[in-house]
């Protein structure tokens, strides 16, 4: 549990949901960023997106989730999620880890360790907008 102005957010997924084999990631952060997410306090949001930002395992970690989460909800990536082509509000930047993790999960952490934390950004805000928006609708 994170405290921020003197509350606090339940994670938004378990810990054992928001960790993976691949490599550390904060998933203390990562609960507490989608917890803010799922409550729309979006000052603790900016926070915690803030402290996400230098930790490029945990924003590959978010882009992964938001991947899995869509693909078991929906039944796999939509091609807007995926291609940079198609029309919709998915960021090039999420895409291009989301495409990079189709076959090899790994990837995805590699190519977000060689973007800037700009790119990082614009990956973690579709991603963090899909997996919420996904957790609410499921
Ligand atoms: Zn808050």
């Amino acid at each position: 549990m994170r405290f921020m102005s003197g509350h606090a957010h339940v994670p938004g997924l378990a810990p054992s949901v928001l960790d993976t084999p691949v490599c550390p990631v904060n998933s203390a952060l990562l609960g507490a960023l989608i917890g803010a997410t799922v409550d729309r306090c979006y000052p603790c949001q900016t926070v915690f997106m803030h402290e996400l930002l230098d930790d490029s395992a945990s924003t590959a970690r978010l882009v992964e989730l938001a991947c899995i989460t869509i693909d078991r909800v929906f039944g796999g990536l939509p091609a807007s999620a995926l291609y940079d082509h198609e029309p919709g509000p998915a960021s090039l930047e999420f895409r291009r880890l989301a495409r990079a993790g189709l076959y090899d999960g790994a990837a995805v952490y590699r190519e977000c360790a060689l973007m800037t934390r700009i790119e990082r950004r614009e990956a973690a805000y579709t991603a963090l907008d899909s997996l919420v928006s996904t957790i609410n609708a499921a």
